[in-house]
């Protein structure tokens, strides 16, 4: 077949097609590589498999670039690796057959053909290899019909389902993830499988399963793989507050929204419009504490009052868990969850600027990302109240910008520092320095007092007073 490559990377398999031809090893292009060129998607490394040892083809192979790469093996693993330009990394592996044990995702290996590295690979679209030896140079080595499954858009495993997730049961986590990737559907035997065996996801490390969850997150349509993941009992086994939304709880008649889809329609619209990974995190827990505050009252109906609240405190917990980053990413989401109500209290008529003013300073530098949530967090089918509320929060934004332009309390520091009333009335860190610093903020934002050093010293004197403190000359 022609490979569907640019001038560049067809120049990159004609020069590792003369390295096997040099050593003498059987040599194909495989995997993910051929899978996205063509699906015309970008594609950022490739794969290598020879028949015999892949740390030698990748030496002799670096040896035609220029500069010459370095070269980076993994004796353990048989493999071998090198950068030829930014991002674009060749991997160099032999082909081999594996078996594996109950307890470990690690198979024995053994060198095999070309046959044997196919029926290890994952799904059927994975399986493809393109031939770079002389006597047929460019063919497709397509035993499981991937091409077809390519155009059919199906996930399905080359052999035995069950078998294929037991072996190794991180790749239930990655037909998911190819599925909502590439948008495509999981093959009936396959999804069944995985439902069986969905228990085998326990000898995963939990830094694996977040790894493909993260690329599941990335989707363009991630509520793809969190229905599939929740389908299959996954998401039961390595997210369980999450499962904890679904459903909709009945008294007298009255029902509320079922929260767990909910929160994939406000994922997927916080999808389509970014794509910061720590927003669609947020996206996914804004609501995380519903189950834990819901409450039926009398007359009145369902109500979630302080999820804001208690949402925030869960997300250090569930990052821990789950093991995302614990710095800045899970401030962030923190944040954010503990906001996403504020905006919408805002858009009541009667708002003072100090309220405005509140909001910019508490959101900081990710004001904008929280609209963003609150603007997706609109999932109602009526087409008008969907209008009249994207109206009210561009109102939002409008006064908070005006209250910005005037003020500037977004990132902002307070004129006071600690320092300075410490040295003002000559006291040490102690507990006045805290509240003067808080009342100092407080008034600011009020708007009691402008956001201006003369006026905050002033108050800053008055304060000191209050306490019996004498400034010091
Ligand atoms: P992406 O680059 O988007 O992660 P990929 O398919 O290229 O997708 P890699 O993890 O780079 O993923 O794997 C390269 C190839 O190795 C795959 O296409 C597949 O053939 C094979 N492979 C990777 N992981 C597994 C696995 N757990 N079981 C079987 N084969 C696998």
């Amino acid at each position: 077949m022609d490979i569907p490559c640019n001038e560049y990377e067809l120049m990159v398999l004609k020069k590792v097609a003369r390295a096997a031809a040099k050593v003498d090893l059987p040599c194909y292009l495989i995997g993910g590589f051929v899978r996205d060129k063509i699906l015309g998607r970008p594609t950022k490394d490739a794969d290598f498999v020879c028949v015999g040892n892949g740390m030698v083809l990748a030496q002799e192979a670096a040896q035609l670039f220029r500069p010459v790469p370095k070269v980076n093996f993994f004796k353990h693993f048989g493999t071998a690796q090198f950068r030829i330009a930014d991002g674009f990394d060749l991997e160099f592996v032999g082909a081999r057959k594996e078996s594996y044990t109950p307890e470990s995702r690690n198979p024995e290996v053994a060198p095999g053909t070309i046959e044997d590295d196919q029926n290890r690979r994952d799904f059927t679209i994975n399986a493809l290899a393109i031939s770079l030896n002389s006597a047929d140079y460019g063919r497709l080595v397509d035993p499981f019909n991937g091409v077809k499954d390519l155009e059919r858009g199906i996930i399905k495993t080359p052999l035995d389902a069950d078998t294929t997730f037991s072996d190794d049961p991180l790749r239930m986590m990655r037909a998911i993830r190819f599925a909502a990737q590439l948008g495509f559907m999981i093959e009936s035997q396959t999804l069944a499988a995985i439902s069986r065996n969905k228990e085998r996801i326990s000898i995963i490390t939990q830094e694996r399963i977040t790894d493909e969850l993260n690329k599941i997150v990335m989707s363009p349509k991630p509520s793809v793989g969190f229905d599939l993941l929740y389908k299959t009992g996954l998401l039961q086994l390595i997210f369980p507050q999450m499962v904890d939304l679904a459903g909709a709880a009945y008294i007298d008649g009255k029902g509320h929204k079922d929260n767990f889809y909910h929160t994939l329609q406000v994922l997927d619209n916080a999808a389509q419009r970014s794509d910061k990974l720590w927003l669609r995190w947020a996206a996914i827990l804004h609501d995380i504490a519903k189950p834990a505050t819901k409450r039926f009252e009398e007359g009145h109906g369902w109500t979630f009052h302080g999820h804001e609240v208690v949402g925030g405190r869960m997300v250090p917990k569930i990052f821990n868990k789950l093991r995302l980053p614990l710095g800045e990413p899970m401030k962030y989401v923190q944040k954010l969850v503990e906001l996403h109500l504020r905006p919408i209290s805002l858009t009541k008529e009667d708002i003072t600027d100090s309220a405005m003013r509140r909001l910019l300073f508490d959101a900081g530098e990710d004001f904008e990302d929280l609209m963003i949530l609150c603007e997706s967090d609109i999932t109602s089918k009526n087409k008008f109240k969907v209008k009249r509320y994207l109206e009210n929060f561009n109102l939002v934004r409008k006064r908070c910008a005006e209250v910005e332009e005037n003020d500037r309390v977004r990132n902002w520091q307070p004129p006071i520092t600690g320092e300075l009333i410490m040295q003002t009335f000559g006291i040490g860190p102690s507990r006045p320095v805290g509240d003067i610093k808080t009342a100092i903020r407080e008034a600011i934002l009020d708007g009691v007092i402008p956001n201006e050093y003369e006026a905050a010293f002033a108050f800053m004197l008055e304060k000191g007073r209050e306490l019996n403190l004498q400034p010091v000359q």
